[in-house]
């Protein structure tokens, strides 16, 4: 068996995974929202030895633990730098030497993504197609893209959806430039919107339903929660994330006339068919062959998907 942590922008996924990418036990924790790497690292530590007492075994008898973590990944080193959605991670950190000192096996870190993309593609929703596009829509919004049954990494950068741009001088995005669709649609900048919209007076419960819940973001079950009461600010910051990821999704599909799209990620996941279709007829708006739209799928995997993947880090027949 072997061990798989998502590291997200709101939560930590540890799962013991069996044969054939079953999810044998989990755990989670919330990813700190301050101090630094060090911080991060201990929860990811606390969540994995967790999954392993589900599973009833020491994380040390596991085969290898894979870990997904944004920012930029050194799969040689497991050093992660620059991951802008976690605290204090500007620099430079050696995440694989830390989790496996902790956790007594080795370790492995591959790129958030492209672990979950490569679940999708051997055990998830892409299964049947040689070609299809990935995006996750989350904290930020990650995409991967599928080409012949191979994934297509460019010279190492490709799959940047969430920064394709879809307003020139449009609003401002978390890596610094504007217009770009993660600034729409990523849930941080969802976030930040209905912070300045409710400082200004907008009316919304978005904030209410964060404190009672006793979380210190606006989850993707919060926005859920919100737009199931009716929530107009929620509503309108959704409906704005839903127009920018048909866009973006459209202009990729423009390009590369893939056979599929497949939605996960925080937000995709939690909000699943209804808002796929959704995004769907407004994509299909924007397709130069609007008689032939890509098929169009939910991840397969939900919410296991990126701890999945990372345990097929450790996949023999890679
Ligand atoms: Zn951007």
């Amino acid at each position: 068996m072997r061990g798989g942590i998502d590291l997200g922008g709101t939560k930590i996924q540890a799962a013991v995974i069996g044969d054939e990418g079953s999810v044998v036990s989990d755990a989670r924790r919330p990813t700190p929202t301050e101090g630094s790497p060090e911080d991060v690292a201990a929860q990811m530590v606390e969540a994995m030895r967790e999954a392993a007492d589900g599973a009833k075994l020491e994380s040390g008898s596991l085969d290898g633990i894979g870990v997904g973590s944004p920012g930029d990944v050194d799969e040689k080193s497991g050093t992660v730098s620059g991951a802008r959605n976690l605290p204090g991670w500007e620099g430079s950190f050696p995440l694989a030497d830390k989790l496996s000192q902790a956790l007594g096996t080795q370790v492995r870190v591959g790129n958030d993504v492209q672990v979950a993309v490569n679940a999708e593609k051997k055990l998830g929703a892409g299964r049947p197609y040689s070609s299809f596009i990935g995006v996750f829509w989350g904290t930020g919004v990650g995409g991967g893209v599928i080409l012949d049954g191979r994934e297509w990494l460019g010279r190492g950068a490709a799959g940047e959806i969430g920064h394709m741009v879809i307003k020139e001088g449009g609003a401002r995005c978390t890596c610094g430039r504007r217009g770009c669709l993660e600034a729409y649609a990523g849930r941080g900048a969802m976030e930040i919107e209905a912070r300045r919209e409710h400082d200004k007076g907008t009316k919304t419960d978005l904030f209410k339903i964060m404190k009672k819940k006793e979380h210190v973001r606006l989850t993707s079950g919060i926005w859920e929660r919100a737009i199931d009461d009716g929530d107009k600010l929620a509503e309108k910051l959704i409906d704005r994330a839903v127009k920018a990821l048909a866009a973006g999704i459209a202009s990729a599909v423009n390009l590369l006339d893939v056979e599929a799209v497949i939605i996960g990620g925080g937000l995709g996941v939690r909000f699943g068919e209804p808002y796929v279709q959704k995004i769907e007829k407004r994509m299909i708006k924007h397709l130069f062959v609007d008689d032939n739209p890509p098929a169009m799928h939910v991840a397969a995997l939900g919410d296991f998907g990126g701890a999945i993947g990372a345990s097929l880090l450790f996949d023999e027949t890679e």
